[in-house]
């Protein structure tokens, strides 16, 4: 077996051992990040079922409908997993049912469409279906090498987004063609696909997921700028606030303690330290500025396959940060009717701190 079937044991093997942990008999796994992460296999979720089906103490084994199956096998990964076949005159819901134990509970994560969940449920009534976060929330919270390579490949793609739409200027363009201009860049530098752009200008950028319109930008207009896309599976996401020539009174003030709350954040993080006292950090210095109130949301989200996964960075979370997690630091301030601010990098926690995963300048940066 390669380094690669290694790798896949490894992570089917620790799926099992949380689950084992959790009490759960086992954990069922339909197309998702998850099912990525546990068997390489990148299917769209479909009306046909596919699931992989992890059972501690036996070989996981992964149920496709018969004309998906050359396509599985094409990708396997070498890891020890029983391919099997199911044709549309079969139940695949009996076929999986008769994979489980007649009793106990199984964790289904959490992307599992209602009518497969349902339709599971029917045919193994004995069978507790249970939310499999319960045991596998961290599951891919902690990034191997690897895959921490492929989230800074991703953020320095978007690094160089940010510059180069930065230098074709943003005066006298709508929202929507920065957005579009946003998209072009991120896959010529180097995405395989685009996420998201939101640009957010004036007004608007007090909205946070603000759906670019129309609006012209102009001349003292502030923008608001969060993109990304994925580079090998792994995603990007970077938010950075310019300003189009001179800036509004009381905006310099406003983005000056932005850009210190998310400094704040970024030192507070090193393993051992609970992930709310990250989110603390940054909302300490936003409530002495006097905008506690228009801080909306948490100060982040773990990113790796999926754009949002754990940890969150919100209070009430005092998991434990690790090294190899990886997640976002984007604090903000958002005033109705004027402005919005936000910085965010992505960043890695290391065995004494954190690096940045982003590099593009957190300065204040005027544009045309
Ligand atoms: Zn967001
Ligand atoms: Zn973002
Ligand atoms: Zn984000």
């Amino acid at each position: 077996m390669g380094d690669r079937g290694d790798r896949f044991e490894l992570r089917l093997a620790r799926a099992a051992e949380l689950v084992e942990r959790a009490g759960l008999a086992g954990l069922l796994v339909t197309p998702s990040a998850d099912l990525v992460y546990l068997a390489g296999y990148d299917p769209p979720p479909l009306e046909r079922l596919t699931c992989l089906v992890v059972r501690p103490g036996s070989d996981p084994a992964l149920v496709v409908p018969e004309l998906e199956r050359p396509r599985a096998l094409a990708v396997s990964t070498g890891a020890r997993v029983e391919t099997v076949g199911w044709r549309d005159t079969e139940d695949p819901y009996d076929l999986v049912g008769r994979l489980l134990w007649p009793t106990g509970a199984y964790g289904v994560t959490d992307r599992t469409w209602a009518a497969h969940v349902l339709g599971l449920q029917a045919a193994a009534p004995g069978v507790e279906l249970v939310p499999a976060s319960r045991a596998v929330a961290g599951l891919r919270a902690v990034k191997d090498a690897e895959e921490v390579a492929l989230l800074s490949a991703a953020a320095h793609a978007a690094d160089r987004t940010f510059a180069r739409v930065c230098d074709n200027g943003l005066g006298g363009r709508k929202e929507v063609d920065v957005a579009a201009t946003l998209g072009e860049l991120l896959v010529q530098e180097g995405h395989d696909s685009v996420a998201f752009t939101i640009v957010g200008s004036g007004p608007n950028g007090a909205s946070p997921h603000h759906e670019p319109d129309g609006r012209e930008i102009g001349p003292g207009d502030p923008v608001v700028l969060d993109f990304g896309g994925r580079v090998g599976g792994y995603c990007s996401d970077i938010t950075r606030t310019v300003a189009v020539d001179e800036p509004p009174d009381g905006f310099v003030e406003v983005y000056e303690a932005v850009k210190e709350a998310q400094e704040r954040a970024f030192r507070t993080v090193k393993p051992g330290v609970p992930a709310e006292d990250v989110d603390r950090a940054a909302r300490a210095v936003v409530e002495a500025a006097g905008f506690g109130d228009r801080f909306l949301h948490r100060t982040g989200h773990g990113i790796g396959l999926d754009e949002h996964e754990p940890p969150y960075i919100v209070a009430g979370n005092r998991e434990a940060l690790e090294p190899g997690m990886s997640f976002s630091i984007e604090p903000g301030i958002y005033l109705e009717g004027r402005f919005g601010v936000r910085i965010e990098d992505i960043v890695v926690v290391t065995e004494d701190g954190a690096t940045r995963l982003n590099e593009a300048p957190r300065d204040l940066r005027a544009v045309r």
